[in-house]
């Protein structure tokens, strides 16, 4: 039977770096390239060779280890169409609808403009998880340095169709600071609250909030619940429309 293994490890200052690996066939890519000692650090720690990169989007963060690492391992880089020419050594370009395979392992690609205007995300269905990048993190979602709100909002809707199971790997440790703003505009959230305390005795031990789940998210990232009554009376947008209340948050975020 082959199990899809996710190697996770912090990288940079609040960076996580993914080696996936699949153990039918041996096959390992690593999402993103933060930190290229790291990277082969984590190869060597788990005896795996690369052989693929899936980038997410074109930052410094996630792609800056790309061609180095692809000198050394000669590993094909994977990443999306709309920013080939942004991201260095890309072999094959992938977008909405696309298929990428580690062994027998599908992963679906969505593009998800936004934080990026080139952004795509990562889900593999049976195994249940998704790596979403800068798109959506614990608590919070990318800033919206090439898109509109509108443009992720929609990119969100496309994670929010993903089982309520799926484990969501994003590449940040920001979740304390998320928790911060988030109980700000949806203080009368009990399951936030609940989750805001387990937060701070996990990060006090420097345990980390990642991978987080679908389920969790829904209940409690303002950036998922423009219907929450609470959010819109906070943001004062009650009865608005979603996208007018995800982006009024996003902008008091921005400014938190
Ligand atoms: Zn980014």
């Amino acid at each position: 039977m082959s199990t899809l293994e996710i190697h996770q490890f912090p990288c940079l200052d609040d960076n996580y770096g993914y080696l996936i690996h699949d153990t039918a066939s041996g096959l390992t890519a690593t999402i993103d390239t933060p930190e290229v000692d790291a990277i082969n650090a984590a190869l060597k720690e788990k005896n795996w060779s690369l052989d693929f990169i899936f980038n997410t989007h074109h930052h410094h963060d996630h792609a800056g280890g790309n061609l180095e690492l692809k000198a050394q391992t000669q590993c094909e880089i994977i990443g999306p169409a709309a920013d080939i020419d942004r991201i260095p050594g890309i072999d094959r370009a992938v977008g909405e609808g696309d298929t990428v395979m580690l062994g027998n392992w599908v992963f679906q690609v969505h593009d998800t403009p936004g934080h990026t205007r080139g952004h795509i995300v990562f889900h593999c269905a049976e195994a249940a998880v998704g790596f979403v990048g800068d798109t959506l993190f614990a608590l919070g979602c990318g800033r919206l340095f090439e898109g509109t709100p509108e443009q992720m909002w929609h990119s969100l809707q496309k994670l929010l169709s993903w089982p309520d199971q799926t484990l969501i790997y994003c590449a940040h440790e920001y979740t304390e600071a998320n928790a911060r703003f988030a109980l700000s505009v949806e203080p009368e959230n009990a399951d936030l609250v609940a989750r805001v305390d387990e937060i701070r005795i996990a990060r006090a031990q420097d345990i980390p909030t990642v991978p987080t789940s679908m389920a969790l998210e829904k209940r409690t990232n303002p950036f998922l619940r423009p219907h929450s009554s609470n959010l819109q009376e906070t943001v004062n947008l009650v009865g608005q429309s979603d996208v007018e209340v995800f982006a009024r948050t996003r902008e008091l975020k921005d400014n938190f």
